[in-house]
């Protein structure tokens, strides 16, 4: 007799295909959930997954600005984000009324919003870039002074890797995971536990982790790069991408730079939750359509720059 769980996947499996739905997974979900996705990558990633995808449905496992994202660029789809209480504090710390206030403040500066932000931030911005966007596309732009939210590590990140000015908008925003969680004090105790492993870090580490990685780049980046690393590799960012990496490398020795770095809002999604929302269709992800057409037209303006 099969467990509670493998008859919940078995329902899981079976909505899908009466939904005609396709389960999108951030990295840093919860291993069954993971597991039961069609399709696990970075918010980007995803975001381009659910524009290829024919399903009529979309079950978006991942924080609300994703599923926001998803919902942006899928006027015609049903976008269902399982648990809508999966918020993202980063996101939380820029309002649309904050960004106002930044571009006001300084005129000249165009804006740009990391994709991690309320759809209704970036509806306000030029540039909407990722975490491996980010140096690429601010180094494309004619203006040595630049607004960027609302991380101030990838902000700081950036600022190093152009040499342009950055404005932080809000100078104290930051994901709680990769602040507090992943700060000097935790890495360098993962480091004199394992002193011959590489270090690999996500750009919203702060600069004094940065600096000691052998290598900084957004998760699917990471992912990349463990195989040009011999030994153990430690992973800088949230634990969930260590279980995606042991899958994609099973000969690896790949671990979380902290286990404990753990983002509960990516966590707020269960098999229960996936199999309801398929159920009941619950629940849909609505974007206001003139906030919508606004953040199609910015990302649309940052993908034309940055494929030049
Ligand atoms: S890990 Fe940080 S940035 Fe990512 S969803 Fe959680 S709080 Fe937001």
């Amino acid at each position: 007799m099969g467990s509670a769980v493998d008859s919940l996947i078995k329902r899981i499996s079976e909505l899908k295909k009466r939904r005609n739905a396709i389960i999108l997974a951030h990295n840093y979900q919860l291993p069954e959930v993971q597991d039961v996705a069609d399709f696990v990558g970075d918010s980007l990633e995803l975001a381009r997954k659910a524009m290829e995808v024919s399903a009529d449905v979309i079950v978006f496992c991942g924080v609300s600005f994703m599923a926001e994202m998803a919902a942006v660029l899928n006027p015609d789809k049903i976008v269902l984000h399982p648990n809508p209480c999966a918020g993202c504090p980063l996101a939380e710390f820029l309002s649309p009324q904050a960004v106002r206030e930044f571009r006001s403040a300084v005129p000249t500066a165009p804006v740009v919003l990391y994709v991690n932000s309320l759809a209704s931030a970036k509806a306000e911005a030029d540039y909407i870039v990722t975490s491996s966007s980010a140096a690429k596309l601010i180094s494309m732009l004619e203006d040595d002074e630049i607004v960027f939210g609302p991380d101030k590590n990838l902000a700081d990140h950036v600022a190093q890797a152009t040499g342009k000015r950055i404005i932080v908008a809000p100078p104290y925003g930051h994901c709680p995971v990769h602040e507090h969680l992943l700060n000097r004090y935790y890495v360098e105790r993962a480091l004199s536990k394992y002193p011959k492993a590489t270090l690999i870090a996500h750009p919203e580490t702060p600069r004094d982790v940065r600096s000691i990685a052998k290598y900084v780049g957004s998760t699917s980046q990471m992912l990349k790069a463990i195989p040009k690393f011999n030994g153990k590799v430690l992973l800088a960012t949230e634990e969930g991408l260590a279980y995606r990496a042991k899958k994609m490398y099973p000969e690896r020795d790949v671990e979380p730079a902290n286990p404990l770095a753990v983002c509960i809002d990516m966590k707020k999604i269960t098999l229960i939750h996936v199999a309801r929302s398929l159920e009941l269709l619950k629940h849909r992800v609505a974007v206001e359509s003139s906030i919508a057409r606004k953040v199609r037209e910015v990302l649309e303006r940052s993908l034309d720059l940055i494929s030049k």
